[in-house]
């Protein structure tokens, strides 16, 4: 019985674009994920999407995109990924309107883009500041054409467990599919979900699409992001042996404000659109990024100013709070380019951007690590798939605010474009594996059944709350080897306790491979800065590698 249908796990901007592409070219697809589309973190995003279409007059081009994303990686992100991404961006920019996202427009009617931090050139293209909505909205109504033609099914409201996975010697020796990796091979054959309303747990056959989002559940009240993105799911499939990279490059948005245990951003369309930031020194405004740099001033890229902030805000001349100051912009950008920004402070903080300048202060906000893939988004595993914010790609040591949503969608679509193209391959490794007896429960699967209630129990509020303190204390803007040999010998000690469940190991051990792969690093690139290695180093020109065999990480390095 041929395998059928490809199993996307999340269904944000990167699974519905891999759900598009695989729908269009006749593919059928299981559609998992513990929110509905409607809940999913790409709604939040405000400040825009990322793409040379050089509607502004500046001579813009995709040589220019690639060059911005590279610099502001420091060098490490995939230049052939990155070369792929910002020459699809126009593509992908101009489909989005033919889908109906209400872009901002120029007088003359063309999409309009603003400037955003690290890009030289107004290359964000926007919907006022609802652009992540729009673009959910339009491909969720996409996507629904195809529920409708029953080649997508939906499964909201179901949480991704594990991965199915045929591991024993003989199908690895088999396997010759091409994947992210170099040695022996695992097949993956589908994944393990539970129906969050009824308990049910459900086998999924087929290849995977990993698509749920970034590791913020790991960051309770310090990330920007939704906490519904807990991290299990990455923390499920790293402790299966899947590979991570770059673990220790954690964005902090510079201008975040607080608000009920949880960071508010405030988009940097606030700063692409005139914002400033300053601090109080010797009782006058010194607005210190303009200062340091004049060329971008606070549109630095997000690593480089949310260090400065560090800094100034522990400089005994300077009052301690950092201000962004959009007092001086004009009626037609609140009216036209920033409404939602202002309605939004005005509502939660009672403060209207226009009379006071706001309160700011970093708060974590993107992750750069993740399941390490391949150009064609091919993760170690024959079979598993990965995009969008759970993936490692694009972005280096730094991503550029505008890219990820790009990178999100391109991402999607070009995972399920790869497998199409080995659909066949894929087919004849899942036929072998049935044939070998796969559903009558062979030992390999029986490894990888998703396991007891217990194991299966959601990590406990208190543990959750124990990691992400020890990683909030080790992982911070600014970091040195104590802080993070400290978090280390906890995290260890958490391991020793004997009454953790599998869930709750899988965390400690992602929470670990973070710890190491930043302890590793000694140097400071981008997002990663040690104290105690403030200069950058060329041998660590590329990326720190993650991954665990039995109950050991082993943390690696690969190049640029
Ligand atoms: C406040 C904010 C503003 C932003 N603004 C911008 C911007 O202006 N421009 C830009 O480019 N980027 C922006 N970003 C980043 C960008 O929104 C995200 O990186 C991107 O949308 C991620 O898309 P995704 O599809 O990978 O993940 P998500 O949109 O997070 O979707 C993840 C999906 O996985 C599901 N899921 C999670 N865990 C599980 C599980 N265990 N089982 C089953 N399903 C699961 C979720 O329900 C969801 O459907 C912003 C982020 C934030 C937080």
């Amino acid at each position: 019985m041929p395998y059928e249908t490809v199993n996307i796990i999340g269904a944000g901007l990167a699974g519905l674009a891999a759900a598009v592409t695989l729908a269009e070219a006749d593919v059928s697809v299981n559609l998992v994920s513990v929110q509905p589309s409607e809940r999913a973190q790409s709604v939040l995003a405000a400040g825009g999407i990322n793409g040379a279409l050089n509607t502004m007059g500046e001579d813009d081009c995709p040589e220019n995109h690639f060059a911005d994303t590279i610099r502001a990686g420091c060098g490490i992100a995939d230049p052939e990924a990155v070369r792929a991404l910002t020459e699809h961006a126009p593509q992908i920019l101009r489909w989005l309107d033919r889908l109906g996202v209400p872009f901002n427009r120029t007088d003359s009617g063309a999409i309009m883009q603003r400037n955003f931090g690290g890009q030289k050139k107004k290359r964000t293209a926007y919907a006022k500041s609802s652009t992540g909505k729009m673009l959910m909205t339009a491909l969720i109504d996409e996507v629904r054409k195809y529920e409708a033609a029953g080649l997508v099914k939906r499964c909201s409201h179901h949480e991704f467990l594990s991965l199915l996975m045929a591991d024993d010697g003989e199908q690895k020796a088999r396997s010759t599919l091409p994947t992210a990796g170099d040695g022996e091979q695992m097949l993956v054959c589908g994944a393990w979900i539970r129906d969050t309303h009824s308990g049910e747990i459900i086998r999924l056959n087929g290849p995977v699409i990993l698509a749920f989002g970034g590791m913020n559940g790991m960051f309770p009240g310090i990330t920007t992001g939704t906490t519904a993105n807990t991290g299990d799911g990455a923390a499920a499939v790293f402790a299966q042996g899947i590979r991570f990279s770059s673990l220790e490059m954690i964005q902090y948005h510079p201008t975040t404000m607080g608000i009920a245990g949880k960071r508010c951003l405030v988009s940097e369309a606030a700063r692409g659109e005139g914002g400033r930031l300053f601090i109080m020194r010797g009782g006058k405004e010194w607005y210190f990024m303009d200062e340091k740099y004049p060329e971008l001033g606070s549109l630095m890229p997000r690593d480089v100013v949310a260090r400065e902030m560090y800094f100034v805000k522990r400089d005994p001349g300077c009052e301690g709070q950092v201000y962004l100051d959009m007092r001086h912009l004009s009626e037609e950008i609140w009216s036209k380019r920033l409404a939602d920004v202002r309605a939004e402070i005005l509502h939660y903080f009672n403060l209207d951007p226009k009379e006071k300048p706001l309160p700011v202060d970093p708060g974590i906000h993107y992750f750069m690590g993740g399941i390490d893939v391949d150009v064609n988004h091919r993760t170690i595993a024959a079979g598993l798939y990965a995009a969008g914010e759970c993936c490692s790609q694009y972005h280096g040591a730094n991503r550029l605010g505008g890219n990820s949503m790009l990178g999100a969608i391109y991402g999607g679509m070009t995972a399920a474009r790869c497998i199409v193209r080995e659909w066949d391959e894929l087919q004849r490794h899942f036929h072998k594996w049935e044939e070998n007896g796969c559903t009558e429960g062979r030992k390999s699967e029986a490894q990888t059944a998703p396991g007891s209630p217990w194991d299966l129990m959601p990590a406990s509020p208190a543990l959750c709350e124990e990691v992400s303190l020890i990683l909030s204390a080790s992982l911070g803007i600014v970091r040195n080897g104590d802080l993070l040999a400290d978090a280390d010998r906890k995290l260890k000690q958490l391991l020793e306790r004997g009454d953790l469940n599998r869930r709750e190991r899988n965390r400690v051990y992602l929470a670990l491979a973070m710890v190491r792969s930043a302890e590793l690093r000694r140097e400071s690139r981008g997002a990663h800065y040690r104290e105690d290695y403030p200069e950058r180093d060329e041998a660590f020109r590329g990326m720190m590698t993650a991954v665990m065999a039995g109950d050991e990480i082993r943390i690696g390095f690969r190049g640029a």
